[in-house]
């Protein structure tokens, strides 16, 4: 299974935090990680002209690959710049710009179109887990997310409990293994033994300190990190503690 350590910077980074990507590609040049950096739209196509290893993401795409839709980006157009991943269904999106399964479904279904891999994210609120409901409300974004077809192409899976996102809070390692153990469990009853090879990334305040912990959990193949990945030295001791699970 490949290892992958994903760093969304969100809405962090000018030019000048170009060369955290560098350093992060000096640092691992012979690793066995995949080493991936999202960065926001206006420093993708610069992203992707680096002439080093680490693979570049964007955050989100439009549901569409062309059209009137004022201000909105493709997967197309990102595929065209050199990307190679693209982040949907993210929890602040699903909140902030309204995301449903369904829509989450049409992008990775786009971003997939374009021969690009979809990272789909899902997780349960704070709420929802006090009340029992994590695995009911995993499942379900898993099934609404995913088109039938979504198993014939390279897909990875996120699983990010919205009240981990940059609180310092992380779930047990029990409740971590728990979830990633129901997802390879769900993906093998939709897409038979090719979900063996679906990677499935856990996100939610990894920091290098508990980085080595998740990742010696089974059906942990890496981690999407937000806050950890925008500075190289910190995101360079997660890869290394993913390159030594
Ligand atoms: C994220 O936003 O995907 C994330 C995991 O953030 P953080 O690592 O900062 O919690």
């Amino acid at each position: 299974m490949q290892k992958i350590a994903a760093g969304n910077w969100k809405m962090n980074g000018l030019s000048n935090s170009l060369s955290e990507i560098s350093l992060l590609a000096e640092r691992h040049a012979t690793s066995d990680v995949r080493i991936l950096i999202c960065p926001p739209f206006t420093v993708l196509s610069k992203a992707c002209d680096l002439d080093d290893r680490t693979e570049i993401g964007a955050q989100n795409c439009h549901i569409s690959q062309s059209g009137p839709h004022t201000g909105e980006i493709s997967a197309q157009m990102i595929a065209e710049l050199g990307a190679t991943h693209v982040i949907v269904g993210h929890s602040e999106r699903r909140a902030e710009n309204g995301e449903t399964d369904a829509i989450v479904l049409k992008k990775s279904t786009s971003v997939q179109q374009e021969g690009l891999t979809p990272i789909v994210c899902i997780g349960e609120t704070l709420d929802q887990r006090e009340n029992g409901q994590t695995l009911a409300i995993i499942g379900a974004q898993l099934d609404g997310s995913l088109s039938s077809e979504a198993g014939k192409s390279p897909i990875v899976i996120a699983y990010e409990p919205v009240w981990a996102i940059g609180t310092g809070h992380v779930p047990s390692m029990y409740e971590i293994a728990q979830v990633h153990e129901f997802c390879r469990c769900q993906l093998k009853q939709r897409f038979g033994d090719t979900a063996m090879s679906i990677p499935l990334l856990y996100g939610g305040s990894v920091k290098a300190t508990n980085a080595a912990e998740i990742f010696a959990l089974p059906n942990v193949n890496g981690a999407l990190v937000g806050g950890a990945s925008l500075k190289a030295d910190d995101f360079s001791k997660i890869i290394t503690a993913l390159e030594d699970a």
